[in-house]
């Protein structure tokens, strides 16, 4: 487990000495101390992601020898999946399947930019039709710069990947910033690089604290670019210090997704839906589906399934076989889970099932999965981000009933609708104001596929080609014709 900075291709302490705790969530125990990142640290480590930028060979090799190296680092991930994943379970207290989906989502992410990284040699410069022939115009796709990703505690390793890989797929160079709940992965990618044969600046690791290190790394004006995932809060923080020196931006942020359920699907496809849209990864999910509206005329028999079920979740440590909960990620993150349940139950909404601590796990981090039903529209569990495993349920007798509770919300990232009638699904994944809509499921995600959100959901789309685009800027190149006739000022 490294504990250092990793920054110029060498890992150190932090200038100050500070180091910091890493907490396992099942336990609330200590288990390892790294790096406690500042200022220094972070000038330190854009002046190298500047240099390895301005005058290192990154940004000036062809996609496909960056491609080379990316895949390096896919096929390391993939690897390592194992170790990773285990190194996941413990920082993040997910369960050990989920950890490993991401560890493989992860190494997938590299060999997909890898790809796209290729493809730029070909794709980086197009001719741009024009109705004359004085001049010929270009349009070029550079790498914006450096590059700063400050990322969150949910999906360490994959959140990471999402900046990281297209990032450096573009030829920016960079500084990540994990959070300090899960420090852990993001540093093994210092040593990934390092066998791969990343070179030195080019991905530069910095953990401490979020005003410590993350703020500092906003208002560095040696950064181009700031990618983010998190809250509103912080996104909006960002957004501010980004607006100083008009850096680029895109942002990531909460949700509080809709699931629509028709009256005229299988009962049991929506009640795994439901469940797989809001416990998978104890529900610390940004694109979460936390508000399920039901048809009125399938409210019951689907209730009493999704409840039975629901009380059938295995609860436990991360490596426990067949379990399907884990811990939340800290103590920090339980307290308010718990105290929003609390916040639920006296605004007056039904608790249905859940609600607490489960027996027998008060040492870690655990909280039941919790449904609540008849969840009034203005209370705050409704429409606030919960971030744990509590589901808001409501019922809808109309189509236009059904979009119009599912958009009253300030947020826009996920939204999924449920129904036998194709068409009907269609025609209200169209009606729906968010950046990602399913149809039948809630959840499936796609390296290949935009994601981001509407409203305060975010700006910009990572993944597929628009992940890369986030960390390209567009020069237009134009040529003038010399052999046609010009002359403004000096004409004969
Ligand atoms: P934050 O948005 O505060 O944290 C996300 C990242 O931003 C972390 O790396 C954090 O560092 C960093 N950060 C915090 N403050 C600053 C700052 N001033 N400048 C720069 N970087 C900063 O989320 P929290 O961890 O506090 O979680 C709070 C809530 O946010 C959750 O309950 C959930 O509702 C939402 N959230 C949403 C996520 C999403 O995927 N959309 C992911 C995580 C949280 P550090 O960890 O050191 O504070």
């Amino acid at each position: 487990m490294q504990n250092q900075l990793f920054i110029n291709g060498k890992w150190s302490p932090a200038k100050s000495g500070a180091i910091f705790d890493v907490v396992d969530p099942s336990n609330r125990e200590v288990f390892h101390q790294v790096a406690r990142g500042g200022a220094a640290d972070i000038e330190a480590a854009v002046a190298a992601a500047r240099e390895a930028f301005d005058n290192g060979p990154w940004p000036r090799m062809s996609g496909a020898r960056r491609a080379g190296i990316l895949r390096k680092m896919g096929d390391e991930i993939a690897a390592r999946s194992n170790e990773l994943a285990h190194l996941e379970v413990r920082d993040n207290g997910k369960p050990l399947p989920e950890a490993v989906w991401d560890i493989e989502d992860t190494a997938g992410c590299f060999h997909f930019y890898a790809d796209l990284a290729e493809r730029l040699d070909n794709d980086a410069e197009e001719d741009i039709p024009l109705p004359m022939e004085t001049f010929t115009v270009k349009a070029v796709r550079e790498p914006v710069g450096v590059a700063g990703a400050i990322i969150p505690w949910n999906f360490p390793m994959l959140m990471a990947a999402w900046k990281v890989a297209p990032a450096l797929a573009a030829g920016c160079t960079m500084v990540l910033k994990p959070s300090e709940l899960t420090p852990l992965t993001a540093l093994e990618y210092g040593s990934i690089a390092e066998k791969a044969g990343l070179p030195a600046g080019v991905l530069n690791i910095v953990t401490g604290y979020g005003p410590e290190a993350g703020q500092p790394l906003t208002e560095h004006p040696g950064v181009d670019k700031l990618a983010f995932t998190g809250s509103v809060p912080t996104g909006s923080k960002i957004m501010q210090a980004a607006a100083r020196d008009i850096k680029t931006i895109s942002l990531e942020l909460g949700g509080k997704s809709p699931l629509v359920v028709f009256g005229d699907v299988e009962v049991d496809e929506a009640v795994e839906w439901i469940l797989f849209g809001i416990f998978w990864n104890q529900g610390e999910v940004c694109s979460a589906t936390s508000r399920v509206l039901i048809e009125e005329s399938i409210y019951p028999r689907l209730m009493e399934r999704l409840v039975e079920e629901t009380r059938k979740i295995k609860i436990g440590h991360g490596l426990e076989e067949g379990v399907l909960l884990g811990p939340l990620v800290s103590q920090g993150q339980h307290e308010k889970v718990l105290a929003a349940i609390e916040r639920g139950k006296a605004e007056g909404a039904t608790l249905v099932t859940g609600g607490g601590v489960p027996a027998g796990l008060e040492q870690g981090c655990y909280v039941e999965p919790t449904i609540f039903a008849e969840v009034p529209t203005e209370s705050w569990i409704w429409k606030e981000e919960i971030f744990g495993p509590v589901v808001c349920i409501r019922t809808f007798q109309s189509e236009e009933e059904a979009v119009r509770l599912a958009n009253d919300t300030r947020f826009g990232l996920g939204a999924a609708v449920m129904s036998n009638d194709l068409e009907r699904a269609n025609r209200v994944a169209r009606a729906f104001r968010a950046g990602i809509v399913w149809i039948n499921c809630s959840q499936p995600t796609f390296t290949e596929a935009p994601w981001g959100g509407y409203k305060q959901s975010g700006i910009g789309r990572e993944l597929g080609e628009w992940g890369l685009n986030n960390y390209l800027e567009t020069k237009q190149i134009t040529t003038y014709d010399r052999s046609a006739p010009w002359g403004w000022y000096l004409r004969e």
